[in-house]
C-alpha cells in the first residue's frame, strides 16, 4: 500500500454540556497512519487524545471531517463500520476492564476469528493457540482455559493485544496501552507491540503522555493541546528540538539523564508556574479564539489572542506558534526561543 492506511481529515469533535457553549474536544485535526510505522499522540489529560482514538474506532460520531480507510472513505453504516472493525482494531489503558470475567482467554479470541472469518469451528481453537503464541503467552492451551482474574495485568494486556490481532487488522489504535501497568513490565509489552508492528506491517497509533516511550517507539510525533495539534514532526527532532512552548514544558517534566539540581531546580519552578496558569485556566469557562496555551505560556505576547498558524521550525517539523511567525517584541518579558536554520 503507498498511502496511508488510515487517514483523517480535519476532524472535529464537540460535545454537549449541561450548561454553557459546546466544549470542542478535538479541533481540526488532520494525520496519516501508515504501515510499518507507529505515530505518536502525546499530550496531557483533556488535549484530546483519546477522543481521536474513539472517533477513529468507530465508537463514536464525529462533527465533522472524514476518515479515509485504504484511500476510502468510511461512513458510519453498518455494513461499513463492519468491514472497517475487520481492518481497524483497538488496545484500551486497562486490560481488565476490557475482558469478561464471565468468559474465558478461548472465548475472548475465537469469537473475533469466528466473527470475522478468520476460522471455522474446526480449526479455531488452533488459531487461538497461535494467536497467545504470537503474543508469547505459553502454553497456549493453558492460557486459553484460563479466566482474566488468574492472569497478571501484563498478562491480560497480552490477551487484549491477541484479540485485537484476531481479525488481521492493518491499523493498530493503542490508547495508554501500559499506563495501568506495573512499571516494571511496560517495556516488554511496548517491545512486543512494536515487533507485532513489524512483523504484520501494521500501522499504529500510540497514545502516551510519556514523551521518553513516544520517541523510541515512534517515527513521528504529534503534540496536542486542548484538542489542536499544536506541534509535529519527526520523533527524535520534536524531542531534542521541542519547538512549542507547551512541548518544551512537557519536555521539562520528563526525567532527564545528567540534570543537575540546579537545572531541576529550575524545571520544577517552570512547572509550578505552568500548574498554577492551568488551574486557573481551567477554572475559566470562556473559550475564545486565541492560542489556547497562552494562560499557561511563558512567551505570551498580544499576538497571541489571535490564532497561530502551523509554521515549519526545521524539515517536516511544524509548530503553531506566534514566536515562530515573527520575532518575539522587544518589550516581551521572555525571550523568543532562536528559530533553527
Ligand atoms: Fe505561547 Fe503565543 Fe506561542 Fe501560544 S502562540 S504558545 S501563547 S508564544
Amino acid at each position: 500500500m503507498t498511502g496511508p492506511a488510515l487517514e483523517v481529515r480535519r476532524l472535529t469533535v464537540d460535545f454537549a454540556q449541561r450548561s454553557g457553549p459546546r466544549l470542542r474536544a478535538v479541533d481540526d485535526v488532520s494525520l496519516a497512519l501508515r504501515s510499518g510505522k507507529t505515530l505518536a499522540l502525546v499530550g496531557e489529560s483533556g488535549s484530546g487524545k483519546s477522543t481521536i482514538v474513539r472517533a477513529l474506532g468507530r465508537l463514536m460520531k464525529p462533527s465533522a471531517g472524514e476518515i479515509l480507510l485504504g484511500g476510502k472513505v468510511s461512513t458510519l453504516h453498518r455494513s461499513d463500520v463492519r468491514e472497517y472493525r475487520r481492518h481497524v482494531q483497538l488496545v484500551f489503558q486497562d486490560p481488565f476492564a476490557s475482558l469478561n470475567p464471565a468468559h474465558t482467554v478461548a472465548h475472548h479470541l475465537a469469537r473475533p476469528l469466528l466473527l470475522h472469518g478468520r476460522a471455522t469451528r474446526h480449526d479455531v481453537t488452533g488459531k487461538v493457540d497461535e494467536l497467545l503464541r504470537s503474543v508469547n503467552l505459553v502454553p497456549a492451551g493453558d492460557v486459553a482455559r484460563m479466566y482474566p482474574h488468574e492472569l497478571s495485568g501484563g498478562q491480560r494486556q497480552r490477551v487484549a493485544i491477541a484479540r485485537a490481532l484476531a481479525p488481521a487488522p492493518d491499523v493498530l489504535l493503542a490508547d495508554e496501552p501500559v499506563s495501568m501497568l506495573d512499571v516494571s513490565i511496560r517495556l516488554e509489552i511496548l517491545n512486543l507491540l512494536d515487533d507485532l508492528k513489524s512483523q504484520r506491517d501494521l500501522a499504529m497509533l500510540y497514545v502516551t503522555h510519556d514523551l521518553a516511550t513516544a520517541r523510541h517507539f515512534s517515527s513521528e510525533i504529534i503534540v496536542m493541546y486542548r484538542g489542536e495539534i499544536v506541534e509535529r514532526g519527526p520523533s527524535d527532532e520534536v524531542i531534542l528540538h521541542p519547538a512549542h512552548p507547551y512541548t518544551q514544558l512537557l519536555a521539562s517534566a520528563a526525567p532527564m539523564p545528567g540534570a543537575t539540581r540546579a537545572s531541576l531546580a529550575a524545571a520544577r519552578g517552570t512547572r509550578q508556574k505552568a500548574r498554577a496558569a492551568r488551574d486557573a485556566e481551567r477554572r475559566e469557562v470562556t473559550v475564545d479564539a486565541g492560542c489556547k496555551f497562552r494562560r499557561r505560556c511563558l512567551h505570551a505576547m498580544p499576538e497571541c489572542s489571535t490564532r497561530p498558524c502551523d509554521v515549519e521550525t526545521a524539515p517536516g517539523h511544524t509548530a503553531r506558534c506566534w514566536l515562530y511567525v515573527k520575532a518575539a517584541p522587544p518589550d516581551a518579558d521572555v525571550a523568543a526561543p532562536t528559530r533553527r536554520g
